[in-house]
């Protein structure tokens, strides 16, 4: 089994089924495998073959399912990029990848235009036209550039409706999601088509999703959270996928309400949007079965707000991109922790090491390592990287965990980020936790700044809800009821917003560069 076959074959047993739905209108799964089917033949008479590398540039709209699907079709590689990179990002991951073709936003056409002559490699950047005059702006691009351009309406209409899925060896790799990791430049993870499909199903079949599931896609649909819990799970099971093209909150309770939708995916910045949102009524989230929290720690104040004001439950789990994303995740049929990230899911397993790569005992803090169907290949062309994360059939995660004595896990802080203060070990997400706990704060961020006594000290930085007063010392007394000494933060700065990334998770490192500098 694999997802290439997916949507082809729910097409033939459900075809009527809404696959999607995009601003107001529903796509069955038979018009979303017709589409897909097209696609991945005109892409085969641009001369892409099985195992040729496609670059997605793509946000929340349909043209990511089908250009996906339809890469997966023909056994070729696909790339999702977040099309808001930097022109440099994106060339880096361009020339890295050895993209052969380039799906794209049309809003980069100006990029396209610039990277058409410098990388020879790519042979065609298909844009995907939302605007009505992107056919003139393709018209009046110089010829060198204009040669490789095609629009995506028109190249889909060559296709031929009825082109079955081509049949791929497991262990190719489907997808290639370029991650930042702990260091460096980012590192293309090579997820196989087992890789997807085994963390799609198990996902799937330890959340309960089933096909009258309505998933609301706000997530960016290029990070691997997305990819794998509200695109591919959902399709997998017939379920209907719900797109957002962009997050916000009076859009996420619009869509619930709209739609009926019964799931719910988001990273805790997206939670603590909504739980702010003024107009947020706890009706909102009536028909939502199912929230869902992950790619960043979730604060249990968080949690417990939310949780009361929409009377929802919210399930915590946790993933890395080299993992397909998920190895935990709060059970349903069990007992929710908060603060934990869960249990293993089916056929994952993971455990907390010491420095030796021994287990630790119950409650002691060490590295999360995982083992499953769900991890990656390896880094594309990095041998050496793969080596250093992938060691005696492990995948080391870099974070730092504990296990309790019913095996629930809990992420305690990613290991770079550790402060060690006068040679105690401080983890920001301990002092984030108990910021987040007084009333005046809506954000958090800690960090360690150098300091010439103790090698380290606690540097936060807050924002603080509407009409609040910034009193540095009143926070620190507030934080030194609740912590030990050396916890407390030495210094607080109150910021107007926190420097975040696409997917919501906080910038700790740049916080970092802006006190160096
Ligand atoms: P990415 O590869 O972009 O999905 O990032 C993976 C990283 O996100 C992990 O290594 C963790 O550091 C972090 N992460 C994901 N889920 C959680 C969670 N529930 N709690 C804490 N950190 C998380």
């Amino acid at each position: 089994m694999n997802l290439v076959t997916q949507v082809y074959e729910t097409s033939k047993l459900q075809p009527g089924k809404t696959a999607y739905h995009f601003m107001g209108k529903d796509t069955s799964y038979a018009e979303l495998d017709q589409s897909v089917s097209m696609f991945a033949s005109a892409l085969q008479g641009l001369g892409i073959e099985k195992g040729d590398h496609i670059a997605l540039l793509l946000g929340n709209t349909p043209h990511f399912l089908i250009s996906l699907y339809a890469t997966m079709r023909i056994g070729a590689t696909a790339i999702p990029i977040n099309p808001i990179y930097s022109p440099d990002e994106i060339s880096y991951i361009l020339h890295n990848s050895d993209a052969k073709a380039v799906i794209a936003l049309d809003q980069l056409l100006p990029l396209v235009e610039k990277a058409a002559p410098l990388f020879p490699s790519v042979e065609h950047y298909i844009i995907c036209e939302m605007s009505a005059d992107i056919g003139e702006r393709v018209a009046a691009l110089p010829d060198k550039a204009k040669a490789k351009v095609k629009l995506f309406s028109k190249l889909i209409t060559t296709g031929r409706p009825d082109l079955e899925p081509i049949e791929v060896d497991e262990n190719e790799t489907a997808v290639i999601l370029y991650t930042s990791g702990t260091t460096g430049r980012p590192k293309g993870a090579m997820l196989t088509h087992k890789n997807l499909y085994s963390n799609a199903r198990d996902v799937a079949d330890y959340l309960g999703f089933s096909e009258h599931d309505r998933v609301v896609a706000t997530l960016p649909v290029f990070h691997v959270f997305a990819l794998t819990v509200v695109v591919n799970a959902p399709l997998l099971k017939g379920a209907t996928i719900v797109l957002v093209p962009r997050f916000s909150p009076s859009d996420v309770f619009e869509t619930i309400k709209e739609q009926k939708a019964t799931v719910f995916a988001g990273v805790p910045t997206m939670y603590n949007f909504l739980y702010q949102f003024p107009d947020g009524d706890p009706a909102d989230f009536n028909t939502i079965r199912l929230a869902i929290s992950g790619g960043a720690s979730l604060p249990v104040a968080l949690l417990h707000n939310f949780e009361d004001k929409f009377n929802v439950r919210i399930s915590e789990g946790y993933g890395l991109s080299e993992a397909s994303p998920v190895t935990c995740f709060n059970p349903l049929d069990r007992e929710r922790v908060p603060g934990s990230i869960g249990t293993n899911i089916i056929n994952v397993v993971n455990k907390v090491v010491d420095e030796y790569g021994d287990e630790v005992s119950v409650g002691e803090v060490g590295e999360l390592v995982v083992q499953g169907p769900n991890v990656m290949k390896g880094y594309y062309k990095m041998p050496e990287e793969t080596a250093a994360a992938i060691r005696d059939g492990w995948l080391y995660t870099g974070d730092l965990a504990r296990q309790d004595e019913n095996g629930y896990f809990y992420i305690v802080d990613r290991k770079k980020d550790m402060i060690i203060v006068g040679g105690y070990n401080v983890y920001p997400r301990e002092v984030e936790e108990v910021l987040f706990t007084h009333d005046d704060i809506v954000e958090a961020a800690v960090i360690g700044v150098p300091d010439p006594d103790f090698g380290e000290e606690v540097q936060a930085f807050v924002v603080l809800k509407k009409g609040a007063v910034a009193d540095a010392e009143k926070l620190k007394a507030f934080c030194a009821n609740r912590l030990a000494k050396y916890k407390v933060p030495k210094t607080i700065e109150f910021l107007d917003e926190l420097p975040k990334n696409t997917t919501g998770k906080i910038l700790r490192r740049s916080l970092k560069d802006q006190v160096r500098q």
